[in-house]
């Protein structure tokens, strides 16, 4: 993700790097051409336009035309930008409540859910030492209970166990209850999706929101949808108090400018992203190292 994004970008820079003296017009058709590369990777128009009004500003302000190195300072203000753009700082996932720490998973049908479930009660498990319950709440799809359950099974992490005909709201009551009883720190709750947004999907996941009280409640998206995963955000957003969100199949090769949106179009903090099918293939969304791969 984001190769083709990086490239452009280095050409531009390149070009700009190697001249000595900038006039305000270099500086500007530098950006214009950044605007365009923005734009092709599927960033969201208005930010693009705030952010390359930002730079444009910056640029100005700080004199970039007559410092010794034009073009180095031009990159170091996209730079910053982009961090900006990203989320600034880390944000990690919150594990500060009273136990049982109840996380919810929101989402399309097939953006990752199941498996962004089961990767991060692995990461608690090993990583943070905590006592994690996984529970599915999908009772549409056939065999999504039993997915989790096969998948806790690989992972070695509890799942609540199975009683059939028992509706979402149903499970959820259950699940808090095992997992309070059980002395489990998380419960992370795996809701089920849709192929796309319909009232039925966001009454059932703020119905299950309220009585979970979840502490962290994480929009799952796949960075390779584009614009439509920014629009989730909104409407999900909407509907449920999110805290953050997933990316998922950052590791493919799309574009990647809708993903690097989401941030600015939702105002949600992106956590956490998928990088791979495996169970460790998880990692901490980190706006810096981000905005340096994309700058190469
Ligand atoms: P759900 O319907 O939202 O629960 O989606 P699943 O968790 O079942 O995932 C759908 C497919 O996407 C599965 O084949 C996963 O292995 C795959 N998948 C999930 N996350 C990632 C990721 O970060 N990278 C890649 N390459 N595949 C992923």
């Amino acid at each position: 993700m984001f190769e083709t994004l990086s490239d452009r970008l280095s050409g531009i820079f390149d070009k700009l790097t190697r001249r000595g003296a900038l006039s305000e017009e270099d500086v500007s058709e530098a950006m214009r051409e950044v605007r365009r590369a923005l734009i092709e990777a599927d960033v969201a128009l208005d930010v693009v336009k705030s952010f390359t009004d930002r730079v444009k500003a910056k640029a100005v302000g700080q004199d970039v035309v007559k410092s010794v190195t034009p073009g180095q300072m031009v990159v170091k203000i996209v730079n910053d930008e982009l961090v900006r753009m990203l989320g600034s700082e880390a944000q990690g996932i919150d594990l500060a409540a009273t136990p049982p720490v109840v996380m919810m998973m929101v989402g399309l049908q097939g953006s990752g859910k199941t498996t962004t479930t089961s990767k991060l009660a692995h990461r608690l498990t090993t990583r943070d030492k905590q006592k994690v319950m996984m529970a599915s709440l999908d009772t549409r799809r056939p065999a999504a209970q039993e997915q989790l359950r096969v998948l806790g099974e690989q992972a070695n992490v509890a799942t609540l166990p199975i009683v059939e005909g028992q509706s979402p709201t149903e499970i959820t009551e259950r699940a808090v209850k095992a997992a309070r009883l059980g002395g489990f720190d998380v419960l992370i709750l795996d809701t089920a999706g849709r192929t796309h947004i319909d009232e039925e999907l966001m009454a059932e996941t703020a119905a299950i929101e309220k009585i979970a009280q979840p502490h962290e409640t994480l929009l799952v998206a796949d960075a390779l949808t584009g614009q439509d995963a920014v629009n989730l955000a909104k409407n999900f957003g909407e509907r449920v108090d999110l805290t953050g969100i997933v990316l998922t199949r950052v590791d493919g090769d799309g574009r990647g400018g809708a993903a690097l949106s989401m941030r600015a179009v939702s105002g949600k903090p992106i956590k956490l992203m998928g990088v791979g099918e495996k169970l460790d293939a998880l990692e901490d969304f980190h706006p810096d190292r981000i905005a340096g791969r994309i700058l190469g």
